[in-house]
């Protein structure tokens, strides 16, 4: 762990794992103090997301413990640095996956910063000064400015929350691919979780037609009574499967675990884009014939850029799209991550953090 240094005068509680068992225990640590740049944020809500389960549980080798996890947060500002402009105190605010990029690379000056080499995460990053990132699981956050973003007024907050990741993740594919507002297409997304619920939000929200893929028949009826998909594949019915070929334009593949790639490409029509966001700690195979059968496309991408995310937050804020989410206190952190595993949530957990104050951790 690196040393923080002497501007990291914040004594800050919040939750952590400190090794592979991915045990969540209180921990209280050092941020640094409110810099120029910065805005100092009162952490209310943070959502669980998947990858803070993958990092918890070390799934890709790279978690340096103890590990706080959490980038789908949202508070109240109640610093802001000379240099800021745009934020004042007492503004809602959101930080998602970045804490720090290059600013000066052809990826940062185009709104791309996630896709900058010297990119680092809001947790299991090194900041600038050399300290390690601490993230949402906490009761305050220290941010530059340059990568925290408005919440708009009529949101809940903790509907909210997941779009800091969850919502930008699967909207920048869909910006990328003409689909925000457009209308008309007919998408597919691969796995309901909190990913997947903001993808079907998002793309009835836009007018296309929505087909959930999944491998639990159980969510069928949610998955189109409540967040309106239009039609819902079980991925182990072979005759469901078989009636779908070749009847979608795009597809997100929001899973989480290994699975197979082939009959999910041949869910696309000729020149379809099969878009990969989750990230299985194994490799999935890519079959080539479906791909020259079908001339096809397969690509991934991760997050999104901060314009981009106060894009997407902002059409949020107009079509009145939050996420579902079950709320917990930062004591049942443990209880989520163990459902969240075994894919028992409806659709989002999310963490009442200022309910640590009133609550025993
Ligand atoms: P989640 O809530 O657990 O949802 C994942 C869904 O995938 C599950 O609800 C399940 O849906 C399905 N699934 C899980 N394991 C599966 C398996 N082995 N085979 C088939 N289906 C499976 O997770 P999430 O928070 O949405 O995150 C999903 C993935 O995206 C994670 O790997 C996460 O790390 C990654 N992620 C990537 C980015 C990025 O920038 N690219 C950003 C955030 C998260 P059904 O029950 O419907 O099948
Ligand atoms: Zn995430």
């Amino acid at each position: 762990m690196a040393k923080a240094t002497p501007s990291h005068t914040h004594t800050v509680s919040g939750w952590a794992a400190h090794d592979s068992s991915g045990k969540i225990t209180p921990y209280t640590f050092k941020r640094r103090e409110n810099g120029v740049d910065d805005v100092t944020i009162r952490i209310l809500y943070c959502g669980i997301c998947h990858t803070d389960l993958h990092y918890v549980k070390n799934d890709w080798g790279i978690t340096m413990y103890p590990v706080v996890p959490g980038h789908e947060i949202i508070g109240v500002i109640t610093k802001v640095g000379s240099n800021v402009k745009g934020f004042k105190e007492g503004d809602r605010a959101g930080v998602g996956c970045l804490a720090a990029t290059c600013l000066d690379c052809e990826y940062c000056r185009s709104d791309q910063e996630n896709y900058c080499q010297q990119l680092q995460f809001t947790y299991n990053g090194i900041f600038w000064d050399g300290s390690v990132t601490y993230g949402g699981y906490s009761t305050m956050i220290v941010a530059d400015h340059r990568y925290v973003v408005h919440v708009p007024e009529n949101l809940r907050m903790e509907g909210a929350a997941p779009l800091l990741c969850a919502g930008i993740t699967v909207f920048s594919p869909m910006k990328d691919h003409g689909l925000v507002e457009s209308g008309g297409k007919r998408i597919g997304v691969v796995g309901l979780g909190g990913l997947g619920h903001v993808a079907v939000k998002f793309g009835k929200a836009f007018g296309h037609h929505v087909t959930v893929i999944s491998r639990s028949a159980g969510k069928e009826w949610e998955a189109k009574n409540r967040l309106g998909a239009d039609e819902f594949l079980v991925s182990s019915d072979q005759e469901q499967m078989e009636a779908g070929k070749r009847t979608l334009d795009f597809v997100l593949d929001t899973v989480s675990g290994e699975h197979s790639l082939l009959p999910i490409l041949e869910l696309l029509k000729v020149n379809g884009t099969l878009f990969i966001v989750g990230a299985p700690n194994e490799p999935l195979q890519l079959p080539a014939f479906p791909l020259i059968f079908g001339k096809r496309t397969v690509k991934g991408g991760i997050i999104g850029g901060i314009r981009e995310t106060q894009e997407m937050l902002d059409l949020c804020g107009k079509h009145d799209i939050t996420c579902d989410v079950e709320l917990i206190r930062p004591h049942q952190i443990n209880q989520a991550l163990d459902r969240l595993a075994s894919n028992n949530v409806r659709y989002r957990f999310v963490i009442d953090i200022a309910s640590a104050s009133s609550s025993p951790l």
